[in-house]
């Protein structure tokens, strides 16, 4: 039996009011073939069993789907830890007053790609980053503590401690960091967000500098493609995606050779138990013999495959960083 994963991302929705340009979801209308109600319960009692730290629903627009009362209800019940990922624009008091009674201590990531309306609505659409920012408002005076989720890009990586210091006046205290990965929509967008290798080592580069200069501050929660530490695509983490299928890491949502089974098939556990994640990602060639093996293994597996063609690739940005400086922490690292 392997450890459970440490997070299980699902994708409750296709549906989505927006339709960000960076985004790998299949935004717009919810599918038929999207697990059902009684699935989903099914779902989080074997994750539940299984022991997994915390069960992250995103979507699409995880508010869009009718049944997400019934089903945090349900999670509650149950003692599942939830995490809902949202874009925050649908959020209104009724909203709130309702996930305060259904589960009070609900993790709520909220998505901002810019501290101002110019950089995020380019990336999220007009208006998203007013409503946004009135939604974690409104969230942060009743009581939650929601983490700002944000994307490093070719435009929005400069005005990265703008976008702490933003978070920080409207009472954020976390947040999220990751990096921009051509997939989905991203892929016909990538001019206008992608960077070469070399942009790509500054931008994080800096952004690891500006967090050092808040770990005091805030809680950091970050992405092992912009912390550099070995990816955690179904080593201790997993996607379920709409439809049931299970990845290893979203990003690898249209890539078949990635599907690990499907949950309407057997359960998550027995599809987890049965993964290796060495046979789908061998270490490429040049890490075998590379000191920094076990501390970095060859980077972000997505970064890999979406920007260098294969898994066996490695990510040259993180590797450049990797071996210019071998130890980059953080004190408050989610
Ligand atoms: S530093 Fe480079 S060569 Fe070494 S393990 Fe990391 S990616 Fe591989
Ligand atoms: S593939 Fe990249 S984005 Fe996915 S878990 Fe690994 S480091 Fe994170």
């Amino acid at each position: 039996m392997r450890n459970p994963p440490k997070i299980v991302e699902f994708e409750i929705t296709l549906a989505c009011n927006l339709r960000c340009i960076h985004c790998y979801c299949e935004a717009g209308q919810r599918s038929p073939l999207e697990l059902s109600t009684s699935e989903i319960k099914s779902l989080m009692d074997d994750l539940k069993a299984l022991g997994v730290w915390a069960f992250d629903i995103v979507g699409g627009e995880p508010l869009l789907r009718s049944d997400i009362y019934e089903l945090l209800e349900y999670a509650k019940k149950i003692d599942l830890r939830v995490m809902i990922n949202t874009n925050g624009t649908l959020i209104s008091e009724d909203i709130v007053k309702k996930l305060r009674d259904i589960y009070p201590d609900l993790m709520i990531g909220i998505s901002l790609d810019g501290p101002d309306p110019e950089t995020n609505d380019f990336v999220r659409g007009r208006g998203s980053f007013e409503k946004a920012v009135r939604g974690i408002e409104l969230l942060t005076k009743s009581g939650f503590d929601p983490v700002v989720l944000n994307v490093i890009n070719k435009r929005n990586w400069k005005k990265f401690e703008d976008m702490i210091n933003l978070a920080r006046s409207i009472g954020v205290k976390k947040i999220y960091v990751d990096r921009f990965i051509p997939v989905g929509r991203g892929v016909v967008n990538r001019e206008k967000l992608d960077m070469s290798d070399l942009d790509w080592i500054k931008a994080i580069r800096y952004v690891r500098e500006i967090m050092k200069n808040y770990e005091n501050d805030m809680t950091f929660y970050v992405e092992e493609n912009i912390t550099g530490d070995p990816c955690s695509a179904g080593v201790t983490h997993a996607s379920v995606l709409a439809s049931g299928w299970v990845v290893p890491c979203g990003h690898f949502r249209y890539n078949r050779e990635f599907y690990m089974g499907n949950v309407r098939e057997k359960p998550f556990s027995e599809i987890w138990n049965s993964f290796d994640p060495a046979e789908y990602f061998p270490t490429p060639g040049p890490c075998k013999s590379c000191e920094f093996l076990k501390a970095c293994g060859g980077g972000c597996k997505a970064v890999a495959y979406h920007r260098y063609g294969s898994v066996e690739k490695l990510d040259i940005p993180i590797c450049y960083l990797r071996k210019q400086s071998n130890n980059f922490h953080l004190k408050n690292w989610g």
